[in-house]
């Protein structure tokens, strides 16, 4: 048997008359930059999420970084967030000239661990970005409590949870930012790069929809320094033929992580994933824990089982944060899931026999 990961062309084959229609059509009005389709999509995207204001942007990068812009964040600020996600989250903070402070994960969800977060709160504090990691959020209730009582902002990275839940809430509204990514493999994906803010702040809407076109309000005249973080039109097209099946994607991807979880639940050497009883995960990864991770990592690989591990080295280990002074040691439970996580195939598609297969060779 050979199993595909992320399976996107089984999801094209499925979809794809109409989005090769959407993208001609795009070719054929020569509207590239800024047409009537993103316009579509951010009324989509808002109707799907019940944020008040959905901005498309260029990638789940510049998301964020548009997101800490508009709330300006600068050199000598300080930002907590996790060291156990993707490198965007933390690079684009250290990008605007202000610092990364990091506070190790919960053990069961690999989220920001809020106990932890107080500790580090100083008079340079102006954020904290949780991440929503594998398509869960984190502990949002603790989160906003503890920004509540410091007066600080939150950005939630969302870039693996569009469509997930908090407390009946969706995920692009649980702070006072949120930001996606349309990144091909992430549960709700483009043609290349793509992202997408939320908030339901008008002036803050307002702002990071000029900070995206170079910080004008109007052609040619400029009220910010801003980056041209702008959505392809092709991928807003793209985008808006796979929005309309997201919710069954979405339903389909549930059943899969149910269906490994109730197969795999007798193995006693590994550690499943766990959702809070308050959230709904998006599934971006369905990841479990496992002591001799690389050795099943080769074995699966034999068999045409293809996994992957997100993330091999915690942040605060990379080479490019070396001048932040942290050492091995400082967040062991990162450090711990870093060196045991495996994520397994995950899409919409996983077929009952691919799963028999994979929990067989497991
Ligand atoms: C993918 C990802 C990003 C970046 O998104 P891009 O669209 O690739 O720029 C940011 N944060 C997390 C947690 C991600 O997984």
């Amino acid at each position: 048997m050979k199993i595909d990961f992320a399976n996107l062309q089984y999801q094209h084959e499925l979809y794809k008359n109409e989005i090769e229609e959407a993208i001609l059509k795009v070719a054929r009005n020569c509207n590239f930059i800024m047409g009537n389709e993103v316009e579509k999509l951010e009324i989509s995207l808002q109707e799907f999420t019940g944020a008040k204001y959905a901005i498309s942007c260029s990638s789940g990068t510049d998301a964020l970084l548009l997101a800490m812009m508009a709330l300006d964040i600068k050199p000598g600020d300080e930002v907590i967030t996790t060291p156990f996600t993707f490198i965007a989250t933390t690079e684009t903070i250290a990008f605007l000239g202000a610092t990364p402070v990091f506070v190790d994960i919960d053990e069961k969800t690999y989220n920001i661990n809020p106990d932890l977060i107080e500790e580090k709160i100083t008079s340079k504090t102006k954020a904290i970005i949780p991440v929503s990691l594998y398509g869960q959020p984190a502990d949002m209730d603790k989160i906003n409590e503890i920004a509540k009582k410091y007066n600080l902002k939150v950005i939630v990275d969302g870039a693996q949870s569009f469509g997930s839940t908090y407390n009946g809430t969706m995920d692009s509204s649980l702070a006072d930012i949120s930001t996606t990514s349309f990144f091909p493999a992430k549960p709700l994906g483009c043609y290349g790069d793509g992202g997408a803010i939320f908030t339901n702040d008008e002036i803050l809407s307002n702002k990071m929809k000029s900070l995206r076109l170079h910080g004008q309000l109007k052609r040619y005249h400029h009220k910010y320094i801003g980056i041209g973080g702008r959505l392809d039109t092709i991928q807003a097209a793209v985008l808006n033929v796979k929005l309309k099946y997201y919710a069954k994607d979405l339903a389909l991807r549930q059943e899969v992580a149910f269906k490994y979880t109730k197969a795999l639940a007798n193995k006693s050497n590994l550690v499943l994933s766990y959702i809070d009883e308050k959230a709904t995960s998006a599934w971006a990864q369905y990841s479990l824990r496992v002591k001799n991770r690389d050795e099943l990592q080769e074995k699966l690989k034999k068999a045409g089982i293809p996994t992957a591990v997100h993330y091999p080295m915690p942040l605060h280990l990379q080479e490019c944060f070396t001048y932040l002074g942290y050492k091995k040691g400082d967040f062991p439970v990162s450090e711990i899931v870093s060196n045991e996580i495996l994520s397994l195939p995950m899409n919409p598609y996983v077929t009952d026999e691919e799963i028999e297969y994979i929990v067989e060779n497991i």
